[in-house]
């Protein structure tokens, strides 16, 4: 069954974000305060701040509330930390002693080569809770798969879901923990069947518009799923290339020789090329990557230089 779009209720402010930061929900609540869930990339951090300034209509940032701690969910939690010092901040609970020990390797920066500033984490979302957002409960929901410790956020009225990576339009976000060896494709089912007994009739994605026909989406997603799950070296390969479309986003422009050492420079690389890509030696690997980015349109190259596209 799908649904004519519904407006969204007046306390809520969607902002859609390019995709190397994730879309930022604002709430306005009379009574539960102002609020947000996820903050975008670091890079992305000043303007973060001004965005969601403005959507919270001249009140102070009260709550910062994270649905996982990719570093394009969590990027900006510094800089609102330190334009709103007073804000109180919630991540899921799997992580919350990493954010408090600033384990870079567990939070998984490091491996995949990306930026995240510390920041100081308050509480843990606890997945069977309630949270308060805009003056209504929302459902705290475990959502493995995507990441072992995301969680998506369920408001039964008016069936509104944010489903952070674990659903958008046409998708879903790399499965990282089956590249580590662990069966998360499963997770990811399970999280996808989570979500069709929802039964959400507007779903605000981490990424991407909006949209209001969760079975077409779901439909999708499980198609793509079943793909992975029969060729895991599918999206082993997927994966390689969304990392370094991401570092491209970040970069916008970068030398072939530069993009090299950051490769050799970040473990997931070496880990996907042992796992699944042993046959064919590292750099020429990487560089069929960088071929493919190319021949897909998500990047040019002009001699020595790769720009993103
Ligand atoms: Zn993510």
């Amino acid at each position: 069954m799908t649904h004519a779009p519904q407006a969204l209720p007046p306390e809520i402010t969607v902002l859609e974000r390019g995709w190397l930061s994730a879309n930022n929900i604002v709430f306005r609540g009379a009574h539960s305060g102002t609020a947000v869930v996820d903050t975008g990339y670091c890079t992305h951090a000043e303007q973060s701040v001004a965005l969601i300034g403005a959507a919270l209509h001249g009140r102070p940032l009260e709550r910062i509330l994270n649905t996982h701690l990719h570093s394009d969910h969590c990027g900006g939690n510094a800089a609102l930390q330190a334009a709103w010092p007073g804000v109180h901040t919630a991540v899921p609970p799997g992580h919350l002693a990493q954010v408090r020990d600033w384990d870079a390797d567990a939070l998984g920066y490091r491996p995949t080569g990306q930026q995240c500033p510390p920041f100081r984490a308050d509480a843990a979302l606890l997945p069977g809770t309630e949270v308060l957002l805009g003056d209504r409960p929302w459902q705290v929901h475990a959502a493995p798969g995507h990441d072992p410790h995301s969680i998506v956020l369920f408001e039964p009225q008016d069936a509104l879901l944010i489903s952070a990576d674990a659903l958008w339009e046409n998708g879903f976000g790399v499965v990282f923990p089956e590249l580590e060896g662990e069966d998360a494709f499963a997770e990811v089912s399970a999280t996808l069947d989570l979500i069709e007994r929802l039964a959400p009739r507007t779903v605000l994605p981490g990424h991407g518009a909006i949209f209001y026909d969760a079975p077409r989406a779901l439909d999708a997603a499980r198609r793509r799923l079943d793909g992975f799950a029969r060729d895991p070296a599918k999206h082993a390969l997927h994966a390689a290339k969304v990392l370094l479309k991401y570092k491209l986003l970040e970069w916008q422009q970068i030398t072939l020789e530069e993009l090299q050492a950051w490769a050799v420079a970040t473990p997931y690389f070496a880990l996907l090329h042992t796992r699944y890509f042993a046959n064919v030696n590292f750099l020429p690997w990487l560089h069929s990557l960088v071929d493919s980015l190319v021949r897909s349109g998500a990047a040019a190259r002009a001699g020595d230089v790769l720009h993103n596209v």
